[in-house]
This record gives C-alpha cells, structure tokens and sequence, in this order.
C-alpha cells in the first residue's frame, strides 16, 4: 500500500500555522502531520499531512478546503511516498548513496569508493534497504556518530532487510553484530550481501518475529540496537528491546514518520529509555535514545 503525502510550500511560520490547523482538523485520527525545513537558503518549509493512498480524495478534500479558507495564499501539492512494500522494486542502475562516511554502492558503481569512505557493495534485489530510502540513509548517518562518540561492544540490527545496516556497523568498528529479520528472503539475501562485503564472520544472522530466538540470548545485551521497522511494531518492542539493552546501551530507531514521533518516543520512555536527538530526512525521522 502506498504512502501519499499532501502539503504546502511557504515560510516556517506559516508552516507552523498550518501544522497547527491541520493538527486541529485532524485531531484524533491517525495521520501524521508534520513540517520540515526544505531548503535552508531559501528558508522554505513545508507542513505536510501523510496517509495511505486510498484515502487522498478525502484528505485532499479537507485539507483543500482549510487552505481555502484559512490560507488562500497556499496551494496543497502532493507526492506518491515510495512503496513500503518490504520487496523493494529492482533498483538496477539508481546512483550510489552517502551517509556521512558511508557510500553504499552496486557494483557498477565501485570505482565511486574514495579513499576514506566505508563503501558498502549492496545489489538491488529482494530485502528493502540499498540506502534509497530516507530511513536507511537517516540510520546510517546514526551509527557512524554513536559508533565514533561511544563505546560500544556489540550491536543489534532488528529488521536487517537486505544487511546494510549490519554490514555498516560492522565494517566501521569492526565489533560482532546480529542481524535478524521476520523474512526468510530477507535474512538470505543479507547473508549473501554479508559475504560479499567481506563480513559474513562477524555478522550472526537470523530468522526471527521480534525477540522470539534463542540468538538474542545468546549474543546480548547490545550495546546498540538499531531497529529500522515501522512505528506501530517498534512501540510494541519497545519492553522487549530495552529488555536486551546493556545498562548505558544505545537504540536507534526509524521507519517512522515525523508525526508518529511523540508517540513511539513515549512508548520507549515508558520502557525506561531517554530522547537524545531526532534528525529528519524526506518526511522519516530517525531517533537515538539512551537509558
Ligand atoms: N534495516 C534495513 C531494512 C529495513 S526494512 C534498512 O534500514 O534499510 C524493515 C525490515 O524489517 C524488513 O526487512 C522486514 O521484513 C523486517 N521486519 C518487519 N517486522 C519485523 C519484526 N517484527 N521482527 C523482525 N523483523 C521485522
């Protein structure tokens, strides 16, 4: 099921006023609704509403008809989100990605590596993750910061897809790390992509619903744990990952849209876990917390 995202264009002021309408009209139902800077000299933002795609005309309905009366300055626009269908579509020939210093790459694209860069060799195929998508690229650019500022021992990457997240986190510090994922296609095609970067040693995978594997006991508590899922299953983690957090462990999470925020925030505070940042990418959040 697709993702559409409504929005207008206008100042950061305006786009909190709007947030604020939208977030009035909207109030209980469960859009996210959100605004993000878009283009820092320009000073543009945009405050955006996000549903599935079945329900454009009526979002578009309503939201048209606010705008109308309380903006008529603006016009809402609109945007297909890429498919959170897990199958990501054949991505053959898409440009090589950086996240800080990672650049993940297909192999057509290996002499785009330089020098100080963590080149990550990921084939467009069947496991959601080749760095495309805001979420992946927003973790990416987590784990290198925690993975240069804390210590940290060993790592848990929840929802590995195609492995990219591990095989970052592995190849920048060389610690052990398991990979798991609900999928069985997923959890091959990490193996694959584990071996062919090189770290299929240090990398423990395997095929697991949430923490139901005996592989977790064995290998924790993390130090880090990144889970890159979506925001109604990781709030319903939330006891069981922090349950197999070391005491001063990290978690990074994503996959959630910037309105749904406040929500899995607080799930994981009310499993005893802190806010240190959020940072944003194409309308996908990705948040740190701390014990
Ligand atoms: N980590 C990759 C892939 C993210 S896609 C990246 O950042 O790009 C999310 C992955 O989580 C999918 O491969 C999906 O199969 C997996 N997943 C979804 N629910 C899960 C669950 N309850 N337990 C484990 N994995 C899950």
């Amino acid at each position: 099921m697709s993702e559409i995202r409504l929005f207008v264009s206008t100042t950061e002021a305006m786009a909190e006023q709007v947030m604020h309408a939208l977030s009035d009209l909207f109030g209980e139902e469960d859009y996210a609704i959100a605004t993000q800077e878009m283009d820092e000299s320009k000073g543009i933002w945009e405050a955006s509403i996000y549903g599935p795609a079945e329900q454009e005309p009526e979002i578009a309905g309503r939201f048209g008809g606010l705008v109308e009366k309380s903006f008529p300055a603006l016009k809402v626009e609109r945007e297909v989100l890429p498919d959170i269908d897990w199958i990501a579509k054949s991505l053959e020939g898409l440009k090589p990605v950086r996240a800080g210093r990672f650049l993940v790459h297909g192999s057509h694209d290996r002499d785009k590596v330089r020098a100080n860069d963590i080149g990550i060799l990921i084939e467009a195929g069947q496991a959601f993750g080749t760095g495309h998508h805001g979420t992946t690229a927003g973790c990416l650019n987590m784990i290198g910061d925690v993975l240069k500022s804390r210590r940290v021992s060993n790592a848990l990457d929840l929802g590995t897809g195609s492995g990219v997240l591990a095989i970052a986190t592995r190849l920048m510090s060389r610690i052990p790390v398991v990979a798991t994922d609900i999928d069985p296609v997923a959890t091959r095609v990490a193996t694959q992509n584990a071996r062919l970067n090189g770290v299929n040693d240090g990398i423990h995978l395997a095929t697991a619903p949430g923490f139901h594997h005996a592989i977790f006991r064995e290998h924790g508590p993390f130090d880090l744990i990144i889970a890159n899922i979506l925001a109604r299953p990781l709030m319903k983690l939330a006891p069981d990952l922090v349950r197999h957090l070391s005491d001063d462990g990290t978690v990074i999470l994503s996959g959630i849209l910037a309105g749904q925020r406040w929500k899995v925030i607080s799930a994981y505070n009310g499993a005893g876990l802190k806010h240190r940042r959020t940072t944003w990418m194409n309308g996908w959040v990705t948040i740190e917390l701390v014990r």
